[in-house]
Order: C-alpha cells, then structure tokens, then sequence
C-alpha cells in the first residue's frame, strides 16, 4: 500500500484491509474483485492483484515468506527495495532497503551525487560494520526514518543530527546539489462516454493505455484532430496520474446502444469495482442525465 502512496492516505485503508483479511491465510482464499473493491481509493490496482497473487504462491510454502532476498523479489511487484525491506523487518536479516530517504543520507555522508554511488557495493561493505547487534530490522526502519525525520530532503537538521562528525556534506563548503529527476510527461487524451436516459454510462474493461488496465473506463483514445461526428463536448481539464498529467478532452453522447465488449454501469451505485478515475468521470456528466 506503501508504494507511491503517503503514509496518512494508507492508515485507514490498511485497518479496514487488515481487519476483513488479518493473515496471509484470509486473504490468499480471497476473490480479485474483492480485494480490488477493498483497495478503492489508493489507486495503482495492480499492487492489490500482486499481493493476491502472492498471497496465493506462498499458500504453497506454508504460508511463510522465502528467507533469500533474491527469492522475495522474484514474488510479483516486489523490486530490489521491497524485497530487502522484508527481508529485514521479516527475518531480521542484515540489510538496507535503499528508498529515496535512505539514499539521501548515504549521498550527504559521503557529500557525493547519489547517481555516483554504488548503492549495491555500500551495502555489502556496510553489513559488516553496521549490524553489529541483533536488531536489524529495526536498524532498517530507523534508517528510513532518520532520512524522513532528521536527515530531510530541504533543511537538514544537521545540529541534532548524531552522524554529524561522520557527515562530509555538514563538514564541507561545497556541498552536493540534490537533483531528482521527477518527470511529468504529458498526454492528451479524449475520453467518450455513452450514456442513456436509464442514468447508466457505457464502460470497457478494453482499452490499453498503460494505466489502470483491466478496469472498467470509458473509450480512451489520445488525442487527434479528428472531427468528433456525433459526439458532443462537454469539457477540459487536467487529471494527474501516475507520473502522467493527462490533459483530457471530454465528450458524451446519449446512446441505447453501445459497442461489443462494453457494458451499462449504473451512474450512482455499482456493485462491480469501478476505479476512481472513472467515478470522477461520472460525477462530471451526472448531471446531464
Ligand atoms: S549532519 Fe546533516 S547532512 Fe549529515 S547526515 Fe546528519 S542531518 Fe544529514
């Protein structure tokens, strides 16, 4: 639920999904369309199917986690971090989970560019003189949040910072500059809604647009110059998904029919999972209705 997702947007949303599935047990007896129900309102759907599927592999092995950090990240959506993150907080296992915090603070010590350092080679060299004690997991977790507490990305509070004497970045007149590559790409799409005077709209489980796959959306195309024949314009407006800013073009147009592999979705209420990029949708044409 971490993953690309803030802290105080996951509190609420992991209580609830811990309560209905409290072991790994539970949930791995669980229906997809459930879980994806569950997960309504954190988005990136795929990370609740990868942990469905996961739950159901390691239904094989007793339901317990592999004890090979290698073996973790061969779990669906578990990478290189996720993996030595586990590992640590599961096993107790001697390693750094290097998030965009834990990185940062590596960079200061040394006072060198994050993209200059071997992240694999400092956690080698480090295991040895690092866990000296029986606590590792914990070690990891403090790592973490030393970066996000002590060690911030702006105003590092070098004063009350315990590796300061360590810390070339405090000790130095030339300081690194921290740059972190966060591109928006942008992409302009035009988003068709058939709707019908039952108060339902059209959606398909069909389209191919790298996000939200195999949820139900209106007929998503990118942008061209075509003339839209038929359909009406009803608004502009940007969306941010992902890494994406989507500029979107939305039309509708009132319709009995709809085309092979969409179905009707009731505008207020629907049993089936719809994403919240679509609920937004809705709300915009609700009123035409
Ligand atoms: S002294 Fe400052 S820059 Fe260095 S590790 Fe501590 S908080 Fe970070």
């Amino acid at each position: 639920m971490l993953q690309q997702t803030q802290v105080k947007t996951v509190i609420p949303h992991f209580y609830k999904f811990t309560r209905k599935y409290p072991n790994i047990g539970s949930l791995a007896k669980a229906k997809e369309k459930n879980i994806v129900k569950l997960w309504e309102g954190l988005g990136y759907y795929r990370r609740a199917k990868n942990l469905l599927i996961t739950t159901k592999i390691l239904s094989k092995f007793n339901y317990t986690l592999p004890t090979k950090i290698e073996e973790i990240q061969k779990l669906p959506g578990i990478g290189n971090y996720t993996a030595n993150s586990l590992s640590a907080l599961v096993h107790n296992y001697p390693t750094i989970a290097f998030d965009v915090n834990v990185k940062r603070v590596f960079s200061r010590i040394f006072n060198t560019e994050e993209k200059k350092l071997n992240f694999e080679q400092i956690k080698i060299f480090n295991s040895k003189k690092l866990f000296t004690h029986n606590r590792n997991g914990d070690f990891v977790e403090a790592l973490m949040e030393f970066g996000s507490l002590i060690c911030k990305a702006k105003d590092p509070n070098c004063n009350k910072c315990p590796l300061k004497i360590n810390c070339k970045y405090d000790k130095s007149d030339e300081k690194i500059k921290e740059y972190r590559n966060f591109r928006i790409k942008l992409k302009k799409i035009d988003i068709f809604c058939f709707i019908n005077d039952k108060k339902q709209i059209g959606l398909t489980k069909e389209n191919n647009l790298g996000f939200l796959n195999n949820t139900a959306l209106p007929k998503i195309k990118n942008r061209d110059i075509s003339r839209k024949k038929n359909w009406k314009f009803l608004k502009n407006y940007n969306k941010y998904i992902s890494n994406q800013k989507l500029n979107v073009n939305l039309y509708y147009k009132f319709s009995k029919k709809i085309p092979k592999k969409f179905k009707w979705y009731n505008l207020k209420e629907n049993k089936e999972f719809v994403p919240s990029f679509t609920k937004n949708i809705i709300s915009q044409i609700e009123g035409l209705c």
